[in-house]
């Protein structure tokens, strides 16, 4: 069923027409996305598969002056074309975003973005388990110019939060077109439809995030990993370790980025290393992840900057 939408979503005009072969081979697809309203009735319609010719080819339908409709065949001259016959579905956009905004549970949050008109949008940011995450969904980002011009828009944010890209597009092109931190998820791997609309897989959110080995080693993924003692991580493509002072501190920073807390405050975080120094000190040697991972601010407060 979403591999329908998927489909209709990669032709340059998401329609579909009544008596098509995608009508025909997807009808309770169709009755479904039509009953959630992420199909609705166009009335722009022109070009229908031909009714005399079974589908060899399209005809262009026009109006009579009688109020008519008919169309013009190469082979059977003009036909007259049944109103019913007319009726084509278009992919209805708002509707889809906020669908996709309900089933990520974001609805309470600011609105959608459209970033690139009719390929990207910003969807919201939700947390899923342990990663806030940035949430985005594109289509048709197949072609360069429009992997480009999605990029560009997503280059813009910060890359703060891992990001995800909700796509119809097939992911393994976008893998490393992205920006850093940002990963591509296949929308029919990514959600389902129930009757109510979308249902999101949080574990196929969460292999995309944590990249498995496949992304995020090397390449750039978007989220982070942590060894079990805290000893060694791995943050978008950037890897770390940590002496065993420096990963108590990482420890409590990332237990209380996970609980929700703002921050920390140097003294509770040093005590968890049984140290009495600044966590300037504590990281002396370790310059490059003290700068890049943790923040503070002028209250003596520490956090992740995952
Ligand atoms: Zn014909």
């Amino acid at each position: 069923m979403i591999n329908l939408l998927c489909e209709l979503l990669e032709l340059p005009d998401p329609v579909v027409s009544v008596g098509s072969t995608m009508w025909t081979k997807n009808r309770v697809a169709i009755d479904r996305l039509s009953r959630l309203g992420a199909l609705t009735q166009s009335d722009a319609v022109r070009t229908i598969p031909c009714p005399a010719c079974d589908e060899h080819h399209y005809v262009r339908v026009e109006r009579t002056e009688a109020g008519t409709f008919r169309a013009y065949c190469p082979n059977e001259g003009f036909l007259p074309i049944d109103p019913a016959d007319l009726t084509v579905l278009q992919v209805d956009f708002p509707c889809l975003i906020e669908a996709l905004r309900l089933a990520i549970n974001v609805l309470s949050r600011p609105l959608a973005q459209e970033l690139v008109p009719g390929h990207l949008w910003f969807l919201g940011e939700q947390r899923i388990k342990a990663y806030r995450t940035r949430f985005y969904f594109g289509r048709r980002l197949t072609d360069l110019e429009s992997i480009e011009r999605a990029g560009a828009a997503l280059a813009a944010k910060p890359a703060t939060v891992p990001a995800l890209l909700l796509t119809s597009s097939p992911a393994s092109v976008l893998t490393d077109q992205l920006p850093k931190r940002h990963a591509p998820v296949f929308l029919a791997d990514a959600c389902r439809m129930t009757n109510a609309g979308f249902a999101v897989e949080e574990a196929a959110l969460l292999a995309a995030l944590r990249a498995d080995d496949r992304v995020v080693i090397g390449t750039g993924g978007a989220g982070y990993i942590f060894s079990k003692g805290f000893r060694s991580g791995v943050v978008g493509d950037k890897n770390y370790t940590f002496t065993k002072k420096q990963a108590a501190v990482v420890e409590a920073l990332y237990e209380a980025y996970a609980s929700g807390l703002h921050g920390l405050h140097q003294s509770e975080a040093a005590a968890e290393a049984d140290s009495n120094q600044r966590l300037v000190q504590i990281f002396r040697d370790n310059k490059e992840a003290y700068e890049e991972l943790i923040g503070s601010d002028d209250q003596g407060y520490y956090w992740l900057k995952l």
